[in-house]
């Protein structure tokens, strides 16, 4: 619960590439505009000689600095170094990205002149510390407290990676949500169904920059009860952007003999060139695509077409049909039953997209009411208002019953997945199982979680493991092990097990092994955010007094120029030329400098002389 004093709760889609954020005000929801007046931000950090960017100072800086603009941790967070899909889009960013500690992945940067690592956790952590200042600036007031929301299909510790996020960025965070449930609010208020006794099925199809979910909700009397879900963390925009890069490159290739890939500042050219064309093709046939000297002093300068761009991608598109399947087959619903397939994330404006969903409803008309960038914050921000008690009784009802998208278990004999909470349960659960032991006179056992659906443990992700020791001997099969699963409303689970007969328990210790935050890890990376966030108001500051001291002298120069009959001192002239010259030769200053050096001029300047003509 949040407390009185903390300002109003705000909802947070924290996306792959762009995120957003809203807020409960007056009985409805305020999507919030930040400091460049655009109501999405995007998801990027660039750290340089001098300071660091977080949203659109990053992202327009990227083409000039772009090993140091750090883009896509949503693709990082939570996942193992080793994990194929980073190692694949590792070959794609231009930042450096190495294997720390227990294979977690670790971005490297130059910021200051000096190489820094950040967990994906850190990077995403600034992201959400600029939402909370959008909002705190909006709002005239401080934030603490944020619903945060995740992909449905993320699996457990990229949730609580985002949880500590969240916790890192100064966040106390409420709930975590999942997008597509958020999305449903954003439709069930738009619809009106949050007080209907009718019952709606809606399917919530969710593609976004970086990740694909769908969801199948049904919607009574404000529930919001999820049946079933499916999707991938690894399928969005900036997949389909990949594909096209990829044309563009061996197209380079084959007319010049050259290799893009070489430098990472041309890719990214590219990479920022061939997303504003698929954006183009969402409305035009065919699009032109130019950069100059993109390689070697060589232009590119070339076309695509839509028909192109689909042949292109035309398995990525197919696989979210099929997940869209498979939705409906866990919830043992038919196509015919549904009453709504609602669109939601910013690639859901490829025209093949929604054609290929629309035949699959066989030509049922999309519902596009919900604004495709901006329902995921909005769920959220309704989210936040009621867990903070700030809410009014059109969303006072509003209940969400949320599934497991994974099944969870442990790992038995060889190496066996027994699943103890079967995927698509609802949460929050709690499951207890009975285990023994496959050796005789054991006195310890070591439990192994894992989340996924394949028959072998070992093919799934591990999330933890824990040892229970100290239970006396026994022939095999003999002790019994209570095993209890607990899984809460953020989605994050606990597990504990203990021995019957002597009462020794133990429970999951998944930072330990999965590259997880411990207290003392968050404890460092809060301090350090907060250093660097001490070190961007310094630098703000410093700007601020230069700023200050430069417009004094320009404007008093200018006054000299214009008003003739006004004059200062009688050297004035040449003491401006000496400020402006000290200027040149003093950018990087501290901020007591630069308003020392103001109070000098203003205290010989002020107040103008007439001149003595
Ligand atoms: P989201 O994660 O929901 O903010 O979606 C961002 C993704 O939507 C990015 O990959 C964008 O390139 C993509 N996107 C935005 N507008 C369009 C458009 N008109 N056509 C195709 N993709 C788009």
């Amino acid at each position: 619960m949040a407390g009185k004093n903390e300002g109003p709760a705000i909802g947070i889609d924290l996306g792959t590439t762009y995120s957003c954020v809203a807020v409960w005000q007056r009985d409805r929801v305020e999507i919030i505009p930040n400091d460049q007046g655009n109501r999405i931000t995007p998801s990027y950090v660039a750290f340089n000689e001098t300071e660091r960017l977080i949203g659109d100072a990053a992202k327009n800086v990227v083409a000039l600095n772009p090993t140091n603009t750090v883009f896509d941790a949503k693709r990082l967070i939570g996942r193992r170094f080793s994990d194929p899909l980073l190692q694949s889009d590792k070959e794609l960013w231009p930042f450096k990205v190495i294997c720390g500690a227990n294979n977690k992945p670790m971005i490297v940067v130059t910021y200051k002149g000096e190489d820094k690592q950040f967990a994906a956790e850190e990077i995403s952590s600034m992201v959400l510390a600029k939402m909370k200042e959008i909002a705190e600036a909006f709002l005239g007031c401080n934030v603490k407290n944020a619903v945060i929301t995740v992909p449905a299909y993320f699996n457990d510790s990229q949730r609580r990676t985002t949880k500590d996020a969240g916790i890192i960025s100064g966040l106390n965070v409420l709930r975590i949500i999942v997008e597509p449930t958020a999305a449903a609010i954003a439709y069930g208020l738009d619809k009106k169904l949050c007080s209907s006794g009718t019952v709606k099925n809606v399917l919530i199809f969710d593609l976004g920059g970086g990740t694909f979910d769908v969801s199948l909700l049904t919607i009574v009397k404000g529930t919001f009860k999820v049946k079933s879900t499916a999707g991938d963390t690894h399928l969005g925009g900036e997949d389909f952007d990949n594909r096209m890069v990829n044309h563009f490159v061996e197209e380079f290739k084959r007319k010049h003999k050259k290799d893009i890939r070489d430098n990472p500042r041309s890719l990214r050219r590219l990479r920022t060139a061939c997303e504003r064309a698929k954006r183009n093709l969402s409305f035009m046939a065919h699009t032109s695509i130019g950069i100059e000297c993109l390689y070697d002093g060589i232009d590119l300068d070339s076309k695509i077409t839509r028909a192109k761009f689909e042949e292109l991608n035309m398995d990525l598109f197919h696989e979210c049909i099929s997940h869209v399947e498979k939705c409906l087959k866990d919830a043992k619903m038919q196509k015919e039953s549904i009453d709504d397939v609602v669109l939601v994330g910013g690639s859901i404006r490829i025209p093949k997209v929604q054609q290929l969903l629309q035949d699959f409803f066989d030509g049922k008309e999309l519902c596009k009411s919900i604004h495709p960038d901006e329902a995921v914050a909005y769920g959220a921000a309704v989210q936040a208002a009621i867990l903070s008690g700030q809410g009014h009784h059109q969303i006072q009802d509003i209940v969400l019953c949320d599934v497991t998208p994974l099944s969870l278990g442990v790992r038995i004999r060889e190496d066996e997945m027994y699943i103890v909470i079967p995927r698509n349960t609802a949460i929050p659960t709690k499951k207890q199982e009975w285990f023994t032991t496959y050796e005789d006179d054991l006195t310890s056992d070591t439990f192994e979680v894992y989340e996924g659906e394949r028959p072998r443990a070992s093919d799934n992700i591990l999330l933890g493991a824990f040892v229970l020791s100290g239970f006396p001997p026994a022939p095999r099969g003999v002790p019994q092990f209570n095993v209890c699963f607990d899984i809460d409303a953020n989605g994050i689970l606990t597990v504990s097990a203990e021995d019957e007969t002597s009462g020794i328990a133990n429970s999951i210790t998944i930072s330990n092994i999965n590259g997880l935050l411990s207290k003392d890890e968050i404890g460092r990376m809060l301090e350090e955010a907060e250093i660097l966030k001490l070190e961007d108001e310094k630098l703000k500051k410093k700007f601020e007094a230069k700023n200050l001291l430069e417009k004094y002298v320009y404007d008093t120069r200018d006054t000299i120029m214009t008003k003739k009959h006004v004059s200062y001192t009688k050297n004035i002239e040449v003491e401006i030329k000496r400020a402006i010259q000290w200027l040149d030769e003093h950018q990087v200053e501290d901020a007591d400098v630069f308003e020392n050096k103001r109070k000098e001029l203003e205290s010989r300047w002020d107040p103008p002389v007439v001149a003595n003509f």
